[in-house]
């Protein structure tokens, strides 16, 4: 076989929003994207850049984003279906780590006050009891940030579930794929046209 120059320069480091999720509708091999010069992407069947035969025709990868992002628009989980993954995430977060977190705190502050009646009676020296006092509030203060956070990533999930297009939208290329990974196992690819989508 007589190999033209390539016209495009294949960017198998860089990701895509589609990357490793596209599947040809024709051969069902994998989509590659390739990325031309002037910097457009393009998304062409892996078999058929190969020689093997396939129907599929390349196209650009934006003529494709735009149907995800479509799709994507009239995609609205249910404020009800929302609650309940919340609820659903809050039962998960306190069956492990409140408990336990609650746990260790009890336990700190129970260890601060028989540090202070150890003190108070003498049994311990100040430069003791004033190191290991320390030590034990250091311990406690470490704790508060987790059920912080815990709230933060509730929120933060919330706000995703409302806005997975909005998302789309001011994602480049890393986020648009780790976004439609999450969301799709497999995206099938006709000639410019998004076939299937497999969540
Ligand atoms: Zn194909």
């Amino acid at each position: 076989m007589n190999r033209k120059a390539p016209k495009s320069v294949p960017r198998k480091r860089s990701v895509s929003s589609l990357t490793g999720i596209t599947r040809c509708i024709y051969c069902g091999g994998r989509m590659n994207i390739w990325q031309r010069y002037s910097g457009r992407r393009r998304l062409a069947c892996y078999n058929r850049s190969e020689g093997r035969e396939c129907l599929q025709k390349s196209a650009y990868l934006d003529v494709y984003e735009t149907q995800i992002e479509e799709y994507l628009m009239s995609f609205t989980i249910p404020e009800d279906y929302q609650q309940k993954i919340l609820e659903a995430q809050q039962k998960l977060y306190s069956a492990y780590e409140t408990e336990d977190i609650g746990k260790e705190q009890a336990m700190l502050e129970g260890a601060l006050e028989r540090l202070k009646e150890l003190y108070k009676w003498g049994d311990k020296a100040k430069g003791e009891y004033l190191a290991e006092r320390a030590e034990t509030e250091r311990r406690l203060r470490a704790l508060a940030p987790i059920t912080g956070a815990r709230a933060k990533n509730l929120a933060k999930l919330a706000h995703f579930l409302k806005n997975v297009a909005d998302a789309w939208q001011v994602a480049n290329q890393e986020q648009r794929n780790a976004l439609a990974r999450s969301l799709f196992q497999e995206v099938w690819i006709g000639d410019r046209e998004v076939i299937a989508v497999r969540p």
